[in-house]
């Protein structure tokens, strides 16, 4: 069985629709995929209807990266088999949708203040009302010749302590993994090397998620070298919790791929082992 648990559509920061992800998902021969937007599950109804309209073997995880703030560090958790008809987690997602906005509001004000004209009019209209992210600001920026590349756009301005970089106002880790569990869902801490955080950092996080309640950790991730992995397992397995794997897919790239170099080691608990 092939799992991918971690990726992104077009409702948040992703460039295909639902429908274009699973039909991409079906063909990589993946089993179980796990849509996991930005703060949103609206790509989760459009997804279902495709798998039944093309009549895909394909099982998709309803999935959501929810963003939350610790220590100044913005971490992303996972919420894999939540219920996406759960209406009080739809009503805090909507919360954080608007937090959303009111960061694009910031950032865009920062940007407009270093020169750029119109920037919150149209990454609003890039975002079309879905869930608007950093990235919409990258394209902007790119597109306007600002910037010669999407990194640029995010070293220069949108980063850590970048120059149009707004400090993060998320809920915090603990809520998520509430807002999770009260959906049914299994809360997964997401790709906890790529924070910008020395090692001591990625420890202490780790066994603060475990103490919030969390249930396992992305320890499979695309572009990673195999002490990386083995790393990450034995963190999963000192704290006692779960292990998934995920490719974060956002686009068609050489870089990135649904599926691609996913595998879990022997002697971890991957976290769909008492899925049904
Ligand atoms: P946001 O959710 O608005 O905070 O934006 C975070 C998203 O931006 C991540 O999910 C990535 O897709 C993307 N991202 C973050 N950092 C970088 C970076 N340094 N270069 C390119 N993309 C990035
Ligand atoms: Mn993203
Ligand atoms: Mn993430
Ligand atoms: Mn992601």
């Amino acid at each position: 069985m092939k799992f991918d648990l971690h990726s992104h559509t077009n409702c948040s920061d992703g460039e295909l629709t639902p429908e274009e992800l699973v039909l991409r998902a079906d063909n990589k021969a993946i089993d179980v995929l796990a849509i996991t937007d930005h703060d949103t599950i609206s790509a989760i109804e459009p997804a279902l209807a495709a798998i039944e309209k093309h009549k895909l073997n394909l099982k998709l995880v309803e999935g959501v990266e929810i963003s939350t703030s610790w220590h100044g560090f913005e971490i992303h958790i996972v919420g894999l088999n939540i219920n996406s008809q759960d209406s009080q987690l739809c009503h805090r997602l909507e919360q954080q949708l608007a937090t959303r906005a009111l960061r694009a509001e910031k950032i865009a004000h920062k940007l407009e203040k270093l020169g750029f004209e119109n920037c919150f009019d149209t990454v609003k209209n890039m975002a079309q009302g879905k869930s608007i992210s950093r990235v919409h600001f990258a394209k902007y920026l790119l597109r306007e010749g600002h910037v010669s590349h999407i990194q640029q756009a995010f070293d220069k301005y949108l980063a850590r302590r970048a120059k149009a970089y707004v400090a993060p106002m998320w809920i915090s880790i603990e809520e998520a993994v509430d807002w999770i569990h009260q959906a049914g869902g299994t809360a997964v801490l997401a790709h906890p090397t790529r924070y910008d955080m020395t090692n001591k950092w990625v420890r202490k996080l780790i066994q603060a998620f475990k103490q919030f309640g969390g249930d396992a950790i992305e320890a499979s991730l695309p572009r990673q070298n195999k002490n990386e992995l083995m790393q990450l397992v034995n963190y999963a397995n000192q704290a006692e919790l779960k292990v998934s794997q995920g490719s974060d897919f956002h686009r068609v790239s050489p870089y990135t791929e649904l599926g691609r170099t996913l595998d879990l080691p022997q002697g971890c608990q991957p976290v769909w082992q008492d899925w049904h």
